[in-house]
């Protein structure tokens, strides 16, 4: 099995947008309670005295929207200073950076990932759920400022949905051209809005490598992420591609990942329903840091070798309810 050593840390599963694949509107979803979520101090205690001694080093703070958690300045600055921490990240929709880039990255951050699915005002706003004055613009203000305050590497995760967003293949490839911006492209995957998923489907990430290959061609790339993208890029360009295809490829084998939920669960598997460790409730009944690590280690043995199609014996109908925002994408 692959060394496991990078924590996905969500730290709430509130979001200020409504992604039609995510959590769309009028999803009724079970929020995690204020109480319910792990503080930043035993969020902390956790890394130091659980994660880092079996072997977490690299770190990812997600959500929901992570940018919403108050506190996250201080998180990230007490992350990025302990010893121990190799690598720490954020996955952000954006739409608060212009204001909180250069506090993050004052407090430590250098790795950011900011979810941009269209160029198009219009589409970027149906994709988000918005109804009001368009987001994209200060969307697109927090990328700039996450630029030029020198986040680096700085992605954009793109998630393309066939006749919402699959004629800006191009458009959001050229990102990568004229910046050192790493455009990924992430399949749709049943996870969350179902409807949609079982309605729009997905494109295979070879179809858009297709695509612009045709139009510019296209290299591998010998820049690696921590992650299973396949990285790619056109040549000459500052930047790179990256295509995380875990509909089409099984990378199960690379996985290198558990999940830690807002409120203290333990996944080690996207997929994984079982097999999961409240770390919270033991937290807080006094559990012994050292049973605690025991626990996480048994937890990494389960950690199963599955991936979308084999789970749903190939029919890709299979639909997971749980939506990436409670996850912890
Ligand atoms: N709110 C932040 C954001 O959007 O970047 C962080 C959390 S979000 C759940 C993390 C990533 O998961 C985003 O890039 C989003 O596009 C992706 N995502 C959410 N639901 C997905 C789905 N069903 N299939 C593929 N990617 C998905
Ligand atoms: Fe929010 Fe991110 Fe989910 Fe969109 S993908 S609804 S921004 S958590």
């Amino acid at each position: 099995m692959n060394v496991v050593d990078y924590l996905r840390i969500s730290l709430l599963d509130r979001c200020n947008f409504r992604c039609q694949y995510c959590m769309p509107e009028g999803a009724e979803l079970d929020y995690i309670l204020r109480q319910e979520l792990l503080t930043n101090k035993e969020l902390v205690a956790l890394l130091q005295e659980v994660f880092i001694p079996v072997g977490f080093k690299k770190f990812r703070l997600t959500g929901g929207e992570p940018l919403l958690r108050p506190g996250v300045v201080n998180l990230v600055r007490d992350i990025a200073s302990l010893n121990e921490t190799e690598d720490l990240a954020i996955t952000t929709n954006g739409f608060l950076l212009a204001d909180m880039a250069q506090a993050l990255y004052d407090a430590g951050l250098r790795r950011i990932n900011i979810s941009l699915d269209s160029l198009d005002p219009q589409t970027f706003d149906k994709i988000i759920g918005n109804r009001g004055r368009s987001r994209w613009e200060q969307t697109w203000k927090g990328i700039l400022a996450a630029h030029r305050v020198g986040f680096d590497p700085l992605k954009l995760n793109v998630v393309i949905i066939p006749g919402v967003n699959d004629a800006e293949v191009e458009d959001l490839a050229a990102l990568s051209i004229d910046r050192n911006w790493h455009v990924r492209f992430i399949e749709f995957m049943p996870i969350g809005n179902g409807e949609l998923f079982q309605d729009r489907t997905w494109i295979p990430s070879e179809e858009l490598r297709g695509r612009i290959r045709s139009k510019w061609g296209l290299m591998e790339s010998n820049v690696r992420g921590n992650g299973p993208a396949d990285v790619f890029q056109i040549p000459d360009a500052k930047g790179t591609l990256g295509f995380i295809s875990q509909m089409s490829e099984c990378f199960c084998d690379r996985c290198n990942r558990m999940r830690l939920s807002a409120d203290g669960w333990l996944r080690p598997c996207l997929l994984n329903e079982t097999g999961q460790l409240d770390l919270k409730t033991a937290l807080r009944n006094g559990v012994d840091f050292a049973i605690l690590r025991d626990r996480v280690r048994q937890l990494l043995q389960l950690k199963p070798e599955i991936n979308f199609k084999q789970r749903d014996n190939g029919s890709k109908t299979g639909i997971y309810t749980r939506t990436m925002s409670q996850i912890g994408g």
